[in-house]
């Protein structure tokens, strides 16, 4: 059984549609896909028919921006949490409509140096789609500043840089409870991907723990080997689920579906934990 337990479609920041990221999922040999948009549940209804079309098991999931009070950002992966559920509905609502603000300003700020207006952006997001920096980079491909997404965020979109504005999200401790509320199971994702920018501190991780956090997603391709371990003492030490995952965004970054996994014990732990909505298979 082949396990992948975080992917994005073009509800978000992928590149296909969640039709197409199934098929794509069923051509590399996944039998199980867990489809996490940022900030958004949109996709699954389509992904749902898809999966039954193609024999692939669906996980729906979302995955959650957070900042913490020093500003570290922070994913929260959520698993078959209630896709109604008021509270957690509200926090992702104000996280989408801050992106679009934040994604305008940036834009006017690069409009400054580079052939690049709103109207660029937008021709890259899907309707209704949880608009992100990966679809500014799709319009500095297009006007040819940069030849794709890696190259524009290994400088002019980087945290670090002049044009970032960074946006509204939630407090990872309250994220982790409005999942745990609405039925769903929270995986911090890819927590040590100290490449992204600064990874949080011990005290994040523990108090995210007594929120309610039920798992760690380790084998990802951005956490250093270095990070792995301390993160495997702490999924021992507090008896937390552990996950594998590729990441995968079609087109717009070179992980591939599958290349990591997560485990069928894993997943039926997951399964039992999770009431919100129920595998689709
Ligand atoms: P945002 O959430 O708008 O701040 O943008 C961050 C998103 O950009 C992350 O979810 C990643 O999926 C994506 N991203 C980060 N680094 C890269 C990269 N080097 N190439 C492509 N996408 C990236
Ligand atoms: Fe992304
Ligand atoms: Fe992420
Ligand atoms: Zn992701």
């Amino acid at each position: 059984m082949r396990i992948d337990l975080h992917a994005h479609s073009n509800i978000s920041d992928g590149t296909q549609t969640p039709s197409e990221l199934l098929a794509a999922a069923k051509a590399a040999g996944v039998d199980v896909l867990a489809l996490t948009d940022h900030d958004s549940t949109a996709g699954w209804a389509e992904a749902t028919a898809a999966a039954l079309r193609h024999g692939v098991a669906l996980v729906p999931g979302m995955e959650i921006s957070c900042k913490t009070r020093e500003g570290i950002s922070v994913h929260l992966l959520s698993y078959l949490h209630n896709p109604h559920d008021a509270g957690l509905l509200e926090e992702i609502t104000k996280s989408k409509d801050a992106r679009l603000t934040r994604a305008e300003r940036m834009v006017e700020r690069l409009a400054e140096d580079y052939p690049l207006n709103w109207d660029d952006v937008t021709q890259h997001v899907a309707p209704g789609a949880t608009v992100g920096r990966p679809h500014i980079a799709d319009a500095l491909v297009a006007a040819g500043v940069v030849e794709d997404r890696s190259e524009a965020f290994a400088n002019i979109l980087t945290s670090h840089s002049r044009y970032f504005v960074s946006h509204y999200a939630p407090d990872p401790v309250l994220a982790v409870q409005l999942v745990r509320a609405a039925g769903g199971v929270p995986v911090f994702a890819h927590p040590v991907a100290s490449a992204r920018g600064r990874v949080v501190a011990d005290q994040t991780f523990h108090d995210m723990i007594d929120a309610g956090l039920l798992g760690l997603e380790i084998d990802h391709r951005d956490n250093p080997e270095e990070g792995r371990a301390f993160l495997r003492k702490l999924a021992a030490e507090n008896d937390l689920l552990v996950t594998g995952s590729s990441d995968y965004h079609g087109a717009g970054k070179s992980n591939v579906l599958g290349e990591n996994l997560t485990s069928p014990e894993v997943l039926a732990r997951i399964e039992a934990l999770g009431t919100g909505t129920a595998v689709v298979r």
